[in-house]
Formats: C-alpha cells, sequence, structure tokens
C-alpha cells in the first residue's frame, strides 16, 4: 500500500514510517518540522520507498494514497501551549484536509487522538464510553478541544460521508526519539538524571499517568488500522499507574548520580491520575503492552544518553 503519515518525522510517526518500510509498504512522511526532526528519519531517506514531504497540515494536500495515519500536532504541553491558536487549527485543519483527502481517493484514515479528551477524569480507569471533564477555556484546552473537534470531524466524515476511520487514543507514550527538550515528564526527568541537574516534580509530584513504551504502541496503531471494521476510539497505553514520585525514583535508579528532587508549581488544570482500560484493545485487537516501565526506560536512556553526549 502507499500510506501517508502526518507528523511522520515526530517522535511517534517516524517508529511509524520504520514499521510501516519494514512491512513493505510505500511511505509518504508529511511533516512542517516543528517538533518533528530529520534526524528522526534520516536513515530512512535513502528507501526508495520512502518519500520526506515539508508541508503544514493547516494547508490543504493531495497525494495518490491507500491510508493515512494523522499525526501531526505538537504532543508536549510546553510545545502545543507555545502558539495555542495554531494547535487549534493544526488539530481541526489537520484532520479536515485528511478526511477530504480519504473521501476524494477512498482511503482509510486514522486519528491520534489521545486521553485528553477525557480532561481530568472523574472515572478510573477511563474506558473509551467516559465523555470527559475538559476546561474548554484553560491553557490545556487549544489541545484537548483541538482533539475532541478532530474526532467529532472523523466521526461525521464517517457518517455523513462513509469515509473508512480509525480513531485511537493514546495514553502517554516515551521512547527513543522524543526531543531532550521536549518538556514531557519522561524526558524530562532522564535528561535531567543525566546531567546531574535536580529532578523537576510539578505540584507534590501525586498525581499519575500510565506510561507505555513506543513499539508497543505501534503496534496497536497497526492492529487497529489493518481491523475489518472496528472505528474506535479504542484505548490504546499500558494500564501500569504510578505517581511522579515513584517514576523520579525509577529514573535516578535507573542513570544512577547525585540529582535529588525540586518541587515545582503544577501547572494549570493538569490531570490528576490516568490510567486506560484496554479492555476493549485486548478483546477486538488481542493487543496488550508487553515492555514494563522499567523495561522500557533502558533503551530510551541509553538514547538519551547517547544523544547528550554527542553534544
Ligand atoms: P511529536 O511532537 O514528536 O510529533 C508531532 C509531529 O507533528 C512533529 O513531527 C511535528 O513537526 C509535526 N507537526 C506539528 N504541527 C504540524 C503541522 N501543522 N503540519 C505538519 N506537521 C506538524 O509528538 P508525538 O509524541 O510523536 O505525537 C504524535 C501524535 O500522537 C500527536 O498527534 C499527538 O497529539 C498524539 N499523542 C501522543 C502521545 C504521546 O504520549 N506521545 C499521547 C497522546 C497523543
Ligand atoms: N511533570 C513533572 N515534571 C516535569 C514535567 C512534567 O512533574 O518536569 C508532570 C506534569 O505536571 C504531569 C505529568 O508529569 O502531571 C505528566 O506530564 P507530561 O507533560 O509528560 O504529560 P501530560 O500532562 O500531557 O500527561
Amino acid at each position: 500500500m502507499r500510506i501517508l503519515i502526518t507528523g511522520g518525522a515526530g517522535f511517534l510517526g517516524s517508529h511509524l514510517c520504520e514499521r510501516l518500510l519494514n512491512e513493505g509498504h510505500e511511505v509518504i512522511c508529511l511533516d512542517n518540522f516543528f517538533t518533528g526532526r530529520k534526524r528522526n528519519i534520516a536513515h530512512l531517506l535513502g528507501n526508495p520507498y520512502f518519500e520526506l514531504v515539508r508541508h503544514d497540515v493547516t494547508e490543504p494536500f493531495k497525494f495518490e494514497i491507500d491510508q493515512v495515519y494523522n499525526l501531526a500536532c505538537p504532543a508536549s504541553p510546553p510545545h502545543y501551549q507555545h502558539n495555542p491558536i495554531k494547535t487549534t487549527k493544526t488539530s481541526v485543519m489537520g484532520a479536515i484536509h485528511c478526511l477530504g483527502l480519504a473521501k476524494r481517493v477512498k482511503a482509510r484514515a486514522f486519528q491520534a487522538s489521545t486521553s485528553e479528551v477525557y480532561g481530568d477524569p472523574e472515572i478510573h480507569p477511563q474506558t473509551e464510553d467516559y465523555k470527559g471533564s475538559v476546561n474548554p477555556i484553560g491553557i490545556r484546552a487549544c489541545y484537548d478541544e483541538g482533539k475532541r473537534c478532530a474526532e467529532t470531524l472523523f466521526f461525521d466524515y464517517h457518517r455523513q460521508n462513509g469515509v473508512d476511520i480509525r480513531v485511537v487514543r493514546i495514553f502517554n507514550t516515551y521512547g527513543p526519539r522524543m526531543l531532550p527538550d521536549d518538556g514531557r515528564v519522561v524526558s524530562n526527568f532522564i535528561v535531567q538524571a543525566l546531567r546531574g541537574e535536580d529532578l523537576t516534580i510539578y505540584g507534590d509530584g501525586t498525581q499519575t499517568r500510565s506510561f507505555c513504551y513506543v513499539d508497543d504502541l505501534i503496534e496497536g496503531f497497526v492492529r487497529l488500522m489493518n481491523h475489518p471494521e472496528l472505528t474506535g476510539p479504542v484505548n490504546i497505553g499500558n494500564p501500569g499507574e504510578f505517581t511522579m514520585l515513584e517514576l523520579a525514583e525509577l529514573v535516578l535508579k535507573k542513570v544512577g548520580g547525585k540529582s535529588k528532587l525540586t518541587f515545582m508549581p503544577l501547572p494549570g488544570d493538569d490531570p490528576k491520575q490516568r490510567q486506560p482500560d484496554i479492555t476493549l484493545a485486548k478483546e477486538s485487537l488481542g493487543w496488550e503492552p508487553k515492555v514494563s516501565l522499567e523495561a522500557g526506560l533502558e533503551p530510551t536512556v541509553e538514547y538519551f544518553r547517547t544523544l547528550l553526549a554527542e553534544g
């Protein structure tokens, strides 16, 4: 198949490009390089089945394709809050352009949605039928509401125009190729520990997240995309739930060194707890994560160690 990946030069997108090329597909990677990097896909540039296109998804695009994975959108809070209006535009216009293209060429369209659609959740763990608790005017809204609107567009193009859709709700995922200055907690803690700096805990560190290793996530993506009929939304994430204090302790154990913890104010609307209910993914896709946080931190720490040593 010929497959378009928007946001293909980013953290998750670059792993997906690699996986689909390995399966023998042609891959078109479209990215504006806001948070993506050429080095993430540099090793793929010599592959005759790989094409790189610099483009912004807020502008229309046309390709003859069989599938499109829509991943274009900054994912870390500091990056998506840098230009919040652009973040909403990216999610909404990007979805419209992917869906318009999918409708025209009869391609299957996949949306990388997020556990952020659940906001600061009142039910725990979160199931797909939970409608969420998002503050529509807070500092995270540009991302959360942009992603919620993108889901709406996917389901309306499906109902109104018969577009074949797949929607995944991704829970916090980490691994090699995250940016060292990305601002997300796993990369921050590892980079701080490797530099011998104190680890920055926002709030009292009792808030929880559930961390999925990138390889597990990509497996879930491909299974959902190739499922004969399941539109989703489907939660994909690792149900192992950790407080930020526990994560800090684990990172310090892996990295060693003399870093301590330093406490900083909790950003606005920061969800207190998050854990995916993955019953649907297990039953319909036969998917469940295989890599524990402890195991997944190993290659992630090694990646950052090498990156920082290169300077
Ligand atoms: P990332 O920031 O590394 O990747 C996003 C990519 O999209 C980057 O390459 C960036 O340059 C590109 N991009 C941003 N705006 C664009 C635009 N207007 N036009 C074209 N390209 C644009 O983040 P990631 O972690 O790889 O996330 C990928 C997708 O998965 C995002 O849509 C994100 O919302 C979603 N997601 C990720 C996580 C996670 O934990 N990693 C969790 C939930 C959802
Ligand atoms: N966090 C932290 N220290 C950091 C970065 C983040 O304690 O240096 C906290 C953040 O407040 C949140 C959790 O870690 O409670 C996860 O943050 P991240 O930005 O990785 O993802 P999200 O909040 O979008 O789930």
